[in-house]
């Protein structure tokens, strides 16, 4: 199963991600925990990714691009992936569709999952992720059974620098601008799956594995 997971900043791509590589067995790309591992280990990569994302802006598509052909040419992308959070430009589109040509294979599905700004804005507000696994909580849509950890390694939860409402509100900008195009280039190739993001995230879930089985 190859994948794309489309949608604005905080609908909820990276859980049902985590969900859907668990079900199919694929490994999950995601450009943005691609960055903030390099940011947490202080690489050259990092340093420069982390300039925009704290204003809320994209890193270049050529540094993207090349991240992520790099991932697809592991092993165990063979079989299937998850992109979650890429591409996010018609540019990174089409370098996506020449970098799958040139391996003979093509995208099964593109999930676009959608929702109003003023519930995007209230999940990114909301967000905790764990310092460990990564794993991603909402203060009051999924919270933790303690305040603060992680039930599934006791990790710490910590709240993203990019999640305010001034960077939130600046990131769904962007998303209008130069992310929404790719919906219709996936919709005229008839990849699209839409998604009602407002719905609770066990529903969202199987609406998506529905439509994929
Ligand atoms: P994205 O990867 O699209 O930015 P996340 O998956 O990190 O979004 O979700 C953003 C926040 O919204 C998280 O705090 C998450 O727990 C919460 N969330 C995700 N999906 C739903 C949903 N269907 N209903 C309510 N809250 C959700
Ligand atoms: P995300 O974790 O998907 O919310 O992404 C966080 C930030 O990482 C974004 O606001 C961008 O600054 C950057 N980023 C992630 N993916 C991409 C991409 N495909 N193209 C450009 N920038 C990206
Ligand atoms: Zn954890």
């Amino acid at each position: 199963m190859r994948l794309v997971l489309l949608g604005p900043p905080g609908v909820g791509k990276g859980t049902q991600a985590s969900n859907i590589v668990k079900k199919y067995n694929i490994p999950h790309i995601s450009t943005g925990d691609i960055f903030r591992a390099n940011i947490k280990e202080g690489t050259k990569l990092g340093i420069t990714a982390k300039g925009y994302m704290d204003k809320g802006l994209l890193v270049p598509d050529d540094l993207v691009v090349s991240i992520v052909n790099d991932r697809l040419a592991k092993d165990d992308c063979a079989d299937g992936f998850l992109l979650d959070g890429y591409p996010r430009t018609v540019d990174q589109a089409e370098a996506l569709d020449k970098e799958l040509n040139e391996k003979g294979i093509k995208l099964d599905k593109v999930v676009y999952i959608d929702a109003d700004k003023d519930i995007l804005i209230e999940r990114a507000i909301g967000r905790r992720i764990c310092k460990q696994c990564g794993a991603t909580y909402h203060v009051t849509n999924n919270p933790p059974k303690v305040e603060g950890v992680c039930d599934l390694d006791g990790g710490d939860l910590y709240q993203r620098d990019d999640d305010t409402v001034e960077t939130v509100t600046t990131r769904i900008q962007v998303y209008l601008d130069q992310t929404q195009p790719l919906i219709d280039y996936y919709r005229k190739k008839g990849l699209l799956l839409d998604v009602d993001g407002t719905k609770p995230i066990e529903e969202v879930f199987s609406i998506i594995a529905n439509s994929i089985d």
